[in-house]
């Protein structure tokens, strides 16, 4: 059986996986490129999560692509409207006729002597094994286990007699109206479903071990609208991007510098929302630093309004077990519940699970350094589109994608046929990918590749700089290794 090849091979048609189909064919058109994808649709995180009121939490100028306006006057979008956001521009740029559904990559292997991966797919749900080759290899594949959720071990489940779900396996005949519901967990899911499942619900309490920050925000951009309405689409996007972009940025060196001040604003916007009864300081004042951990954004103070008018409340105590009846407290309260919802977080997963040998040598990631926060030293040929953490994902794949185009058009003009990073200064120390304090990050922290000290090993998670380096810092650095 002959094996299909192609130039570049991409996993994942998320939106990631888009962008990279969109950037190959626009800056590298004398490339042929496939798109690989597990399931049978495409859109990844906003095709699979299904629970009541999924939405972004940031804003679509920025999540949204560089080369296609978001139009929707909803800078927070909902999740039905991303997909369809993705679902238009695959089929107006013709990527869609790329993509290969129903293609779950497991492993791929690097051969120096061809200069070509040999990717091992497992097709349809018989799972039959095929395989293709590229010259080149592109993953993007997400950062989560599709399969599951995260949910920590609790005493007593099996005997509570409501139903538990968790927010990544939600389905529709989930019921909640006029149900008592309780809502694990404190991050950006438990969030958005409160609000949400209160509008219906007799009563949502959100129970949380430890406080998060919550910052309420418009729904609605008022000056990116009223750009749309003065200006032609691209000009007035491109503006809202780089605005919010900015703005993101500004807070964010804010909340590093001045944390103590930041936390103020927080919480006096908190303590705005909900009156000055309300013990904001139990409920809503963090352990930690402001941008320790991720931010939760709440469009137009939704969370809020809902504890306002009593149809939602947040208990910050701990689990001592589940009972027939709901969850008792370690205070000795009993919360009654008729369904309870696991919103305890994802399991990190790196490369799509993809098992990746170079040369016969199965790599370890976790020893890898990262280059540019996309290549992995001693990885020939391969990139992956990882977003940032402190600013909308697609900001960097967008950057990632077209850095690997100026890659591939160098390689061509060159003659190369492979590029390796390596790191030769020794003065580089390894230091880990993310610096984030939550539980998911450091539960999982070990299986990711380090980054580095400096640049290009440093991962900035700033997109001002990374525009910069990616697009025009020379390919040619001295850590990229070409040859023939
Ligand atoms: C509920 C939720 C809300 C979020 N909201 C925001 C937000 O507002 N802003 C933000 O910046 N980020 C947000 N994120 C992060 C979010 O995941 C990214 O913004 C973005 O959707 C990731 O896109 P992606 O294409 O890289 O990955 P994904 O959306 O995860 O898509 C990956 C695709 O790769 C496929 N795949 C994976 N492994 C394989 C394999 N081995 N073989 C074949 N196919 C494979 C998957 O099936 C999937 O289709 C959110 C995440 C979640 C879970």
């Amino acid at each position: 059986m002959s094996i299909e090849h192609f130039d570049v091979l991409v996993v994942g048609a998320g939106i990631s996986g888009i962008s990279a189909g969109y950037h190959f064919q626009t800056e590298c058109p004398q490339r042929t490129y496939a798109i690989l994808e597990g399931r049978d649709t495409l859109g990844g995180t906003w095709d699979l999560f299904r629970y009541p009121g999924i939405r972004s939490d940031s804003d679509m100028y920025t999540l949204g692509y560089s080369f296609r306006p978001w139009t929707s006057p909803k800078a927070i979008a909902d999740g039905p409207s991303i997909l369809k956001y993705l679902r238009e521009t695959a089929e107006a740029y013709g990527i869609d006729r790329h993509i290969r559904f129903g293609h779950r990559v497991t492993r791929a292997e690097w051969s120096s002597k061809e200069a070509r991966w040999t990717v091992t797919v497992q097709r349809g749900e018989a799972r039959e094994e095929t395989r293709f080759t590229c010259s080149f290899f592109v993953v993007c594949a997400g950062y989560y286990d599709y399969d599951a959720g995260y949910t920590p071990h609790f005493e007593g489940t099996e005997r509570f007699r409501g139903r538990i779900v968790h927010p990544q396996k939600w389905t529709s005949d989930v019921a909640y109206e006029g149900k008592r519901v309780i809502v694990i967990g404190s991050g950006a899911t438990a969030v958005t479903l409160v609000p949400e499942l209160a509008k219906k619900a007799a009563h949502v309490t959100m129970l949380q071990r430890s406080p998060t920050y919550v910052i309420a925000r418009p729904a609605e951009d008022s000056i990116a609208n009223w750009l749309r309405g003065h200006l032609p689409e691209r000009i007035a996007y491109s503006i809202s991007r780089w605005k919010n972009v900015l703005l993101g940025m500004m807070f964010f060196v804010l909340s590093k510098h001045a944390p103590q001040f930041v936390r103020k604003l927080i919480q006096g916007e908190v303590r705005r929302q909900l009156g000055a009864s309300y013990d904001v300081e139990k409920h809503f004042s963090p352990r930690y630093n402001p941008w320790d951990q991720r931010l939760c954004l709440v469009p137009d103070g939704d969370l809020f309004a809902a504890i306002k008018t009593g149809r939602a409340s947040v208990v910050t105590d701990h689990i001592e077990t589940f009972t027939e009846k709901g969850i008792r407290l370690r205070s000795g309260e009993e919360l009654e519940a008729d369904l309870i919802v696991t919103a305890t977080g994802l399991v990190l997963k790196v490369l799509g699970g993809v098992e990746l040998t170079v040369d016969e040598d199965r790599v370890d990631l976790a020893k890898t350094m990262s280059y540019k926060g996309m290549m992995y030293t001693g990885v020939p040929n391969l990139a992956s589109c990882i977003g940032y953490t402190n600013a909308s994902w697609t900001l960097k794949c967008d950057l990632t994608c077209a850095y690997v185009c100026r890659l591939l058009n160098h390689m061509s003009q060159g003659g190369y046929r492979r590029c390796t990073p390596r790191v030769s200064d020794p003065s580089i120390t390894p230091e880990p990918w993310i610096d984030f304090s939550s539980g998911y990050v450091q539960r999982s922290i070990h299986m990711f590749p380090k980054q580095g000290s400096r640049s290009p090993w440093r991962l900035y998670q700033n997109y001002a700089l990374d525009t910069l380096s990616l697009g025009f810092l020379p390919v040619e650095d001295g850590a990229m290794e070409f040859s023939r």
